[in-house]
């Protein structure tokens, strides 16, 4: 582990179109103690996507080797196509003190949390339904019947989000980067994650009173 101690792993969620994307992007470009996971996925790549940047895009066949043999921390079915995250990178970045970003949906997180109670989950709101409408329809990369299913989508996933840790609002990007990476750091001083070095101090402290004349 690094000096900076584990990093934490981080979920963000949103419904489809409140621009987690760029949110992401934006952390990843101004701050370096932030990896991106990069799932996996079997839905085929939109214009302008880039394997192995965006997702890596496999085979249905693939996605369930990867099943098979135990390689996602999880995976789930998302308006027909299946998700999933690889682990190794995940906790290979975590070990290197990096603060691991997962862009998945609200399915996925639950079961990130459930595995692991510690991770930190970030929903993203727009600041209108109206709004998210324009975003679908802007981004023009999906057919009317995609944008229909993914506002409905949205509509079933607003019950869901109280078991998440807190909700932003995606209005100004410059605020909400700011907001995510505030309550990262945070993250990082809650009790848990300080014991360590609690218990240091602890032990340093005994060895002083022993001797509490003689300096290191
Ligand atoms: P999109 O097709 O728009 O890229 O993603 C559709 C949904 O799948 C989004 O809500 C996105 O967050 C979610 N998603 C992307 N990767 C993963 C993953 O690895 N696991 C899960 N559970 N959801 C994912």
């Amino acid at each position: 582990m690094s000096k900076k101690g584990q990093g934490s792993l981080v979920v963000v969620s949103g419904f489809s179109g409140t621009g987690k994307g760029t949110v992401m992007k934006r952390l990843l470009e101004e701050k370096e103690d932030y990896a991106l996971s990069v799932s996996v996925t079997t839905r085929p790549p939109r214009e302008g996507e880039e394997n192995g940047r965006e997702y890596f895009f496999i085979t249905e066949e693939q996605f369930r080797e990867m099943i098979r043999s135990d390689e996602l921390l999880e995976y789930a079915t998302y308006v027909s196509h299946s998700y999933g995250t690889p682990a190794a990178y995940v906790f290979e970045k975590m070990e290197q003190g990096q603060n691991v970003l997962l862009e998945i949906d609200i399915q996925g997180a639950l079961k990130v949390k459930a595995k692991y109670p510690e991770a930190l989950l970030v929903f993203l709101i727009p600041p209108s339904a109206e709004e998210l409408r324009r975003r679908l329809v802007s981004r023009g990369t999906e057919d009317w019947e995609t944008i229909v299913r993914r506002l409905a989508r949205a509509a079933e996933e607003a019950d869901v989000v109280s078991a998440y840790d807190y909700v932003l609002v995606n209005d100004d990007l410059d605020q909400c980067v700011d907001a995510l990476d505030r309550i990262v750091q945070i993250q990082r001083s809650r009790t848990p994650r300080m014991l360590d070095a609690v218990a240091r101090i602890k032990d340093d402290l005994r060895r002083i009173i022993e001797n509490p004349q003689e300096a290191e």
